[in-house]
């Protein structure tokens, strides 16, 4: 059999089913995978809220590593044994996935099971942010809010890496000395942050400000952009923003971008180059991969309450 977290109707933690299911079978182009780990990641809230969409009942989860176990008929690349990680629309909750290879990377022998499902969403996501939705140059200024979570750490020291100057914005000092040994400049709370733009800056304002927040941070986010300044909104942690005014914008000419992971690869090949990439920045450049937990899947609803409570930092893996 095959223990899943299921959801069949949206809401708060208790929606979640720690259940038996039937193990699937892997389709044309997909590959069934035991997995060692599952991802969570502050999206699965969403989809377990309702505010991403998704066929009920579902498994939850968009990430996993494991082993390959059987292949699709038009699988050739993977073979059966292959130590793989994968992202997907859903399903990685679970002792068993099948799931899509055009989002699937081996993982090579130097990485454990436990930092490739730790990296891949989070990582990629990082890289995703800084290469495509704003062009990081070195000595550029950028904001990361959330800089100790799990995609601010990796962001903190890509940005390090690429000599940009990272003001951190975190809920407490703690965090915020995390993000700082990251690899960030400096580092302060979310109501300190328009006048640390403004000392650092010599008022000029920053050339990106990287939004996981959304609804709390939109105003805060305009107002310390440079002129053309680029704000990259990424996600919704206090909630999404509605009836956004374009209008705001024209003010100091800033551009605004909305990218989102599941969405951003448009093939197999683009998809593997990164999460090579990524292999490298932790294998060989010294990306630190931060395991804040590892829950016992039968556990998902305490990592659901603990990654919305604010109180984690790094990455929270199930063990599948
Ligand atoms: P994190 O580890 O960053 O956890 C979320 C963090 O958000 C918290 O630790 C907290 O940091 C901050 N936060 C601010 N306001 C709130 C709030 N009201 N409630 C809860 N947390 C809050 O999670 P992830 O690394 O998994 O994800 C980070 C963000 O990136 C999320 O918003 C997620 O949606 C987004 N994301 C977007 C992707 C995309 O493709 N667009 C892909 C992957 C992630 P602090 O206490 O320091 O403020």
């Amino acid at each position: 059999m095959n223990h899943v977290i299921s959801y069949s109707k949206t809401g708060s933690v208790d929606v979640l089913e720690y259940k038996e299911a039937p193990i699937p079978s892997a389709g044309p182009h997909q590959v069934l995978v035991k997995n060692a780990y599952a991802g969570v990641n502050y999206v699965d809230t969403y989809f377990r809220e309702g505010l991403y969409e998704a066929a009920l009942p579902s498994v939850l989860g968009i990430e996993g590593a494991g082993v390959v176990e059987s292949l699709g008929e038009e699988v050739t690349d993977f073979k059966v044994g292959d130590r793989v990680v994968y992202m997907t629309m859903g399903g990685s909750y679970a002792q068993y996935t099948a799931a899509y290879t055009l989002f699937m990377a081996k993982i090579p022998d130097e990485v454990s099971f436990e930092t490739a499902c730790a990296s891949l969403v989070q990582g990629l996501t990082a890289y995703m942010l800084i290469t495509h939705s704003y062009n990081v140059q070195k000595d550029d200024w950028v904001v990361v809010y959330a800089a100790a979570g799990g995609v601010g750490s990796f962001m903190c020291q890509m940005l390090k890496h690429r000599g940009a100057h990272v003001i951190a914005v975190t809920s407490t000092e703690e965090k915020g000395q995390m993000a700082v040994n990251y690899g960030a400049e400096c580092s302060c709370r979310y109501d300190k942050l328009a006048e640390t733009v403004r000392e650092k800056t010599n008022g000029k304002g920053v050339r990106a400000v990287f939004d996981s927040i959304g609804k709390d941070t939109l105003d805060l986010s305009l107002d310390i952009l440079a002129l053309e300044g680029r704000f990259v909104s990424f996600g919704n942690a206090s909630g999404p923003i509605d009836n956004f005014s374009l209008n705001r914008l024209q003010r100091r000419c800033l551009k605004v971008t909305r990218p989102g992971l599941l969405h951003f690869f448009e093939d197999h090949e683009s998809f593997a180059n990164a999460a090579q990439a990524l292999f490298d920045e932790i294998t060989n450049n010294g990306v630190k991969v931060s395991i804040f937990k590892e829950y016992p899947m039968s556990e998902a609803k305490q990592a659901h309450l603990d990654i919305q409570s604010r109180k984690t930092t790094g990455k929270l893996l199930l063990k599948c």
